[in-house]
């Protein structure tokens, strides 16, 4: 039990290290800072640096690095020892102010959309004092912003930053109209992440698997997740030793990986942190996908992050939880006093009017090659962003809308006439796994981002879209004066019923959902090279220059990226499509087909006139497979090469998903019927009964 509290942060230089290791005026000097989000002088970052490196290299680091988020959606780090050789032959642990606060990568060597050229590459990182730095594999990591020499925004952590920022300023302008005093207000998230284990061995053998995280071919399991009975089911032993190594790593890095639990489809597993602020959360996340797939292989295991690294089980997403807190105190929780029921229908009312004016926006962070196997395919929620508030909240936003009365479970009346709100049950939200957007109890629960992706899109835009909400809320309440109240509930009437329409408590699986969200003018884009373009349209570009977040430039740079790395997984996954097919699987068929030829002349020179039906009928289903193969493996092609001399990135990726796309499934379903009936020694990778049924590894 000590052993839990002594392992969590100790290799990160959080309060409780700065309180120990710095002088009191430079302590109090960087929580202000940090507080404040204020630079840091060079006097200040100079005490700080001696005084990390000095902790750091007790614990046995040896380097440093700037820890940043470039728009690759990964992690980026290059390390720089602390050594400094001096004349007399001997060296010196250095590590300057300079060194902490700055930072100077080749900009133009990452995804920045036309951004940088290689002759002007400069790009810098700075720190953010916000989030901790940490030791990772002896390594000292400061986690920082990257932008341009020109001051362009490179990654991802910035306008997230920004978003923060944002939306603390407009909900302490909210809380003023309840006559609240300025607080600190956080974004909270929680980021639940699933992933599959599965033996190294049969991962190594499948070149799919290597180059593209998912099996592009595969029969169907004997056993799929139909009993249900992985879900929540016992851990198998190899798996669990894993799940030790991987929390006492986070715990280490103070990522306060909290539960553990196997998920519904066969060898996958769940992952879930205590929530923090989003910027930690972020960061948390990434640290907790690249320990998965380090930690993995130590265990003779495959980590898999794909969104859906088998067809016909279920993928895996990662449920982003999300809140606001004021003080500490969610501010989507209702309450006993009425007042601060108006403030949660406030606040409740703005998520509403976010979610439903910035629905394109939502369902564009989530967007990818990857994703786009996984949403609406019965397994996750659909394509279209709707909100489920559950059957009593549903019903206290009907009765506002429609001017009737309300009775809360608690059998409390409530007149709509006045701020005379009841206290609603926090614990009565009823659940429903096929909402994309889930309010439950004092969160809500997006559940659209897919499981390789990083956060921070996702997060900036809802942050930043509330927070518009909350500045409209604010620009028409200041000045009423004492009319606040009755105002306010006047303004969420009108707001809710103006975005009704993205409510919906029903299945989202349905097909009639599709046609209902259709009727309601509800956004449904079907897969990456649908849901990109909106980033660029001028309501977004609007949103994101009035609150300060991302310029015009930056937003159609970010567009361009995230288009290209659709459009080269796309490449990647026909490339390797094509090589599996003509290297292994065609060579394995006919070698297969070859042995049964010889049978069938072996019998028959044995036994003139034997009967050889079922042999023949084999041969002749072997040679007809080969041959569709052979026809898909053409068509691919030709299509590949046709997305190849697109050069508009938007129209190769509309090729791609509506062309190409399609074909690689017939394709699958060629190869995948052959599978079924060669040898299985012959068979030149491990199959899906192989890979998600091991017994040991
Ligand atoms: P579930 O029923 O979906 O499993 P949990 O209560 O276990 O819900 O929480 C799931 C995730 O949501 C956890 O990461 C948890 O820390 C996070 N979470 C809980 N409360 C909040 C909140 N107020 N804001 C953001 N995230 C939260
Ligand atoms: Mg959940």
């Amino acid at each position: 039990m000590n052993d839990i509290i002594e392992t969590f942060g100790s290799m990160v230089f959080n309060e409780r290290v700065m309180k120990e290791r710095l002088p009191k005026e430079a302590y109090e000097s960087l929580l202000k800072a940090i507080a404040e989000r204020k630079h840091l002088d060079e006097q200040l970052a100079e005490v700080i640096a001696e005084a990390m490196k000095n902790w750091a290299m007790e614990n046995g680091a040896t380097h440093y690095t700037h820890w940043f988020q470039p728009l690759t959606g990964m992690t980026s780090e290059k390390h720089d020892s602390f050594l400094d050789p001096v004349s007399d032959g001997t060296a010196i642990a250095k590590f300057s102010g300079k060194n902490l606060i700055q930072g100077e990568p080749d900009a133009s060597s990452f995804p920045n959309g036309g951004l940088r050229t290689t002759f002007e590459a400069r790009g810098y990182t700075a720190w953010d004092p916000t989030s901790y730095a940490f030791i990772k594999d002896e390594v000292l990591c400061i986690p920082t912003a990257f932008v341009s020499f020109t001051g362009e925004v490179l990654d991802k952590k910035t306008p997230l930053l920004r978003a923060m920022e944002a939306i603390s300023k407009q909900a302490n302008r909210v809380m003023a109209l309840f006559g609240e005093e300025s607080q600190r207000i956080s974004v909270n998230v929680g980021a639940e992440q699933e992933y599959f284990l599965i033996p190294l061995a049969d991962f190594e053998a499948r070149q799919d698997l290597v180059i593209c995280g998912r099996t592009l071919f595969g029969y169907a399991p004997c056993k799929g997740q139909e009993l249900e009975e992985h879900y929540f089911g016992s851990i198998r032993p190899v798996v669990n030793e894993f799940m030790k190594d991987l929390n006492e790593e986070l715990w280490k890095l103070g990522v306060s990986a909290k539960t553990k639990h196997n998920e519904v489809a066969p060898c996958q597993h769940e992952l879930a942190p205590v929530f923090t602020d989003a910027n930690r959360a972020v960061d948390g996340n990434l640290l907790t996908m690249e320990k998965m797939n380090m930690i993995a292989e130590r265990h003779g295991l495959a980590c898999l992050l794909h969104e859906k690294p088998f067809a016909g089980i279920n993928g895996s997403g990662k449920h982003n939880n999300w809140s606001i807190s004021a003080g500490g105190k969610s501010l989507l929780d209702s309450g006993e006093d009425p007042m601060d029921n108006l403030r949660f229908l406030v606040f409740l009312t703005g998520v509403i009017q976010a979610v439903d004016d910035y629905q394109d926006l939502l369902r564009m962070s989530v967007a990818s090659a990857g994703n786009d196997l996984r949403l609406g395919a019965n397994e996750a929620p659909p394509a279209i962003v709707s909100i489920f508030l559950g059957t009593e909240l549903s019903a206290l936003v009907d009765a506002l809308i429609d001017g009737t009365s309300f009775t809360s479970a608690e059998k409390v009346a409530m007149d709509m006439g006045t701020s005379v709100l009841p206290a609603l049950s926090r614990d009565n939200t009823d659940r429903n796994r096929t909402s994309p957007f889930a309010f439950t109890g004092n969160k809500f629960e997006f559940r659209m981002p897919g499981s390789s992706v990083n956060l921070a899109d996702a997060n900036t835009i809802l942050t930043t879209a509330m927070a518009k909400s909350l500045k409209d809320f604010a620009d028409a309440m200041e000045g009423v004066g004492d009319d606040f109240e009755k105002a306010a509930i006047e303004y969420i009437r009108r707001v809710l019923k103006a975005h009704r329409r993205i409510i919906f408590n029903g299945n989202g699986y349905s097909d009639e959902w599709i046609e209902e969200a259709k009727r309601r003018g509800l956004c449904n884009y079907r897969n990456t090279a649908e849901a990109l373009p909106c980033f660029v349209e001028p309501k977004n570009i609007a949103l994101f220059e009035e609150m300060g977040i991302l310029s015009e430039h930056e937003i159609r740079s970010r567009y361009e990226v995230k288009l290209e790395k659709y459009n080269k997984i796309m490449n990647i996954e026909a490339r390797t499509m094509k090589r599996m097919v003509r290297r292994d699987y065609l060579p394995a068929i006919n070698a297969y087909a070859q042995e049964i030829a010889q049978t069938i002349n072996a019998m028959e020179s044995a036994i003139p006139g034997i009967e050889l039906e079922q042999q023949t009928d084999l041969l002749n289903r072997l040679s007809q497979g080969i041959k569709a193969i052979n026809k898909q493996l053409i068509a691919l092609d030709a299509a590949h090469q046709a997305a190849l001399k697109i050069e508009d990135q938007q129209e190769r990726a509309n090729h791609y998903a509506f062309v190409v796309r399609p074909i690689m499934d017939a394709f699958r379903i060629e190869v995948d019927s052959i599978e079924k009936i060669v040898s299985r020694d012959y068979w030149p990778v491990s199959t899906y009964d192989d890979i998600l049924f091991y017994v040991s590894c």
